[in-house]
C-alpha cells in the first residue's frame, strides 16, 4: 500500500473557457486525488499573461463547483514569480543555463542546415548560443543545458515507458523567455515539487514532455511525482477538442440549464464506463479505483 499522503492537482491555463475535454481531465484528476484519500489542488497556470483571460478564473471555478469537483487549496502561478526566479538562479549558479538570442527563424534555418536534422520529431535547438555565444544587444531567453544521457519514465496508469535522449531528442529548452515570462516546463516542475504533488493526472499531450520535466526536477533536487496520462477527448472527426478550435464551453451547458449529473455521465461513458444517465462525481470513485486496479497501480504504487 501507498504510505505517502497523496497530493494531486488540476492545473488549467485560464486562457479561455473549459470545454468537455478539459472537464474530463479535471474529473479524472479529482477522482484520483479523492479515491486515494488525498489532497487536491487547483493551480492556475497563468504565466503567459498575454493569453490569460481575466474572466476565465471564475468561470473555471464555477464549472468545477458545478460538477462537484472541490479542491483544498488554490494557487496562481502569476503570484509565485520569486520561486521560479530562485529555481532559475540555482540552475544558473550551477552553470547549467545560458542566454539565447536566436530567433525562431534562425533556429529553423540552423536545423535545416544541419545534416542530422531528425524527421518526425519536434525541432531540436542545436545549441547555437551555447557553442558560439549570444548576440549582444538582443533580448535574451534563458535555456537549460540539458544533461547528457537518456531519461526514462513509466506511466502509472498506462504502464507505457518512454525513454528520451535529452540532447538528441529534446535539446536545450527555454526556462525563461526573452520577455521575462517563465516557461511552462520550469513552472510546472518547480510547483509540483514545492506543493508536494505526488500524483500528476493530466492529458496525454504532455506525455512526451515528461522525461525533460523529470530531468529538470532532478537537477533542482526533487524526486519525480507519479505520472498518469489520460486520453484527450476528441470530436466526431477524431480531432482533439481545443479552446481555440471552437469546442463548446462547459459554461454554455451550465448556463443553458443542463444537469451536471448528465454531463458527468456523458464524460464517464466517453471513457467506456457503464454508468446511469445521471451520476455524481463521488459515484464515479469506484470506477476510477477499478481502473487503477486494472493498471496494477496498487501492486506497484511507486512506479
Ligand atoms: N496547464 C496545462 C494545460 O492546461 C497542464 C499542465 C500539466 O498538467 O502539467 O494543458
Amino acid at each position: 500500500m501507498n504510505v505517502l499522503p497523496v497530493v494531486g492537482r488540476f492545473a488549467p491555463s485560464p486562457t479561455g473557457a473549459m470545454h468537455l475535454g478539459n472537464a474530463r481531465t479535471a474529473l479524472l484528476a479529482w477522482l484520483h486525488s479523492r479515491a486515494l484519500g488525498g489532497l487536491h489542488l487547483l493551480r492556475f497556470e497563468d504565466l503567459d499573461t498575454g493569453r490569460v483571460r481575466s474572466w476565465a478564473y471564475d468561470t473555471t471555478r464555477r464549472d468545477l463547483e458545478w460538477l462537484g469537483l472541490d479542491w483544498d487549496a488554490e494557487f496562481r502561478q502569476s503570484e509565485r514569480l520569486p520561486v521560479y526566479a530562485d529555481a532559475v538562479s540555482r540552475l544558473t549558479a550551477a552553470g547549467e543555463t545560458y542566454p539565447c538570442t536566436c530567433t525562431r527563424r534562425e533556429i529553423r534555418q540552423a536545423i535545416e542546415d544541419s545534416a542530422g536534422a531528425p524527421h518526425g520529431h519536434e525541432p531540436v535547438y542545436p545549441g547555437t548560443c551555447r557553442l558560439h555565444g549570444a548576440m549582444p544587444g538582443r533580448p535574451a531567453a534563458l535555456r537549460w543545458h540539458v544533461p547528457d544521457g537518456t531519461v526514462c519514465v513509466t506511466d502509472a496508469l498506462t504502464c507505457a515507458t518512454l525513454c528520451q535522449n535529452l540532447p538528441a531528442e529534446v535539446g536545450d529548452f527555454v526556462l525563461q523567455r526573452n520577455d521575462g515570462v517563465y516557461a511552462y516546463h520550469l513552472a510546472v516542475v518547480v510547483d509540483d515539487a514545492l506543493m508536494g504533488v505526488t500524483d500528476v493526472v493530466r492529458g496525454a499531450d504532455l506525455w512526451t514532455a515528461t522525461p525533460r520535466q523529470v530531468a529538470l526536477g532532478r537537477a533542482l533536487g526533487s524526486a519525480p511525482p507519479r505520472y498518469l496520462h489520460v486520453p484527450l477527448m476528441t470530436d466526431f472527426r477524431g480531432e482533439r477538442l481545443a479552446k481555440r478550435g471552437g469546442a463548446p464551453p462547459l459554461r454554455a451547458l451550465r448556463e443553458g440549464g443542463e444537469e451536471a449529473g448528465r454531463v458527468l455521465s456523458a464524460l464517464a461513458r466517453s471513457l467506456g464506463w457503464a454508468v446511469p444517465e445521471r451520476v455524481s462525481a463521488a459515484e464515479l470513485l469506484p470506477l476510477w479505483r477499478a481502473q487503477l486496479t486494472r493498471a496494477g497501480f496498487f501492486i506497484n504504487p511507486q512506479s
